[in-house]
């Protein structure tokens, strides 16, 4: 009865949530103080035609986590690789031969937060745009915080549908399970959706369920309250080039196609109707042109040490 009330409260929440942020669209509600920093859990070495169907030869992509400083706590997008395999590359076992990621110490999680002077136990909700092994990598070092993800997706994380099976590497989350007799599921504090979230009810962190590269992946909308809305891709679009020319990735990567279709339509939709940045996780060019190159609106985020390959130190906002 409990579970179902708390069930109930959730989808009301997630409804109202809805609401809330159409409405905070049009008054910008989004609080002063807020930060946005992009980081990079080092680089991947990849084939191109993973991420972009038909590609030819190799591309070298940022792998980028996010963290949102908000009057009301610090939020946490994506969380990079796992740091194991800055000493231990074997724990991705033939995937590190596959990628070749980055593993300098610079890349740990911790000692990229600690730049802009946080700490993993500083950080209130961790959000997973999904549970791939360069996504979902770094979960276990927040025991502190809400992990927010979908229910279809840490499912499939723990037992994946037939073929896509590939990217989840079950101890980068296995101690969220809690342990043996115990009633409740999750060791630490989850908000398990099935939908959208207004994280803050503000509408300054809204989560977007997107059915597409992942059975469970989101994407985020975080509204800047000088620059406006800034879209987090998570997976649900690799590149700028996908975005534009509606270009789908692998097969393994595509577990609904048409899902990924109606993501890019989301996200072209908030750059028409309301000049939205977008920031994928793995574009280089996007992360470039944050480092300082054909800026736009350089405001948009700060980014920091490591996203931009050639720079050891902070970069200007
Ligand atoms: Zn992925």
């Amino acid at each position: 009865m409990r579970s179902f009330l708390r069930t109930t409260l959730v989808c009301l929440a997630t409804v109202i949530g809805v609401c809330v942020w159409l409405a905070a669209g049009a008054s910008a509600a989004s609080p002063e103080g807020m930060r946005l920093y992009v980081f990079s859990s080092g680089w991947l070495n990849i084939d191109k035609s993973g991420l972009q169907t038909g590609a030819t030869g190799k591309i070298s992509v940022p792998v980028a986590f996010f963290l949102i400083k908000h009057p009301k706590g610090n939020v946490l997008f994506e969380t990079g690789n796992n740091d194991k395999i800055i000493t231990d590359p074997t724990y991705w076992g033939p995937l590190a031969t596959a990628l070749t990621p980055g593993r300098s110490p610079d890349v740990a999680i911790d000692v990229q937060l600690d730049k802009v002077g946080v700490k993993p136990s500083d950080i209130k909700y961790v959000l997973l745009g999904h549970m791939h092994l360069d996504h979902a990598g770094n979960v276990g070092k927040f025991p502190n915080a809400t992990i927010v993800y979908q229910r279809d997706e840490i499912v499939n994380a723990f037992w994946s549908k037939p073929g896509f099976g590939c990217c989840y590497i079950t101890g980068d989350f296995a101690m969220l399970r809690n342990s043996i007799g115990e009633n409740q599921v999750s060791k630490q504090k989850v908000l398990e959706l099935d939908g959208d979230l207004d994280l803050f009810g503000d509408g300054s962190i809204y989560i977007h369920r997107q059915v597409s590269h992942t059975p469970g992946s989101q994407m985020a909308v975080v509204r800047m309250p000088k620059t406006g809305p800034v879209v987090l891709t998570s997976d649900v679009c690799y590149l700028m080039e996908n975005l534009e020319k509606d270009i789908l990735p692998s097969v393994a990567l595509a577990y609904n196609p048409a899902g990924i279709i109606d993501g890019y339509s989301w996200i072209k939709h908030l750059m028409s109707a309301e000049g939205a940045d977008v920031i994928f996780a793995h574009d280089a060019e996007t992360s470039s042109r944050l480092c300082g190159q054909n800026s736009r609106r350089p405001s948009v985020a700060r980014v920091v040490a490591g996203q931009c390959r050639s720079s050891s130190s902070s970069i200007g906002w």
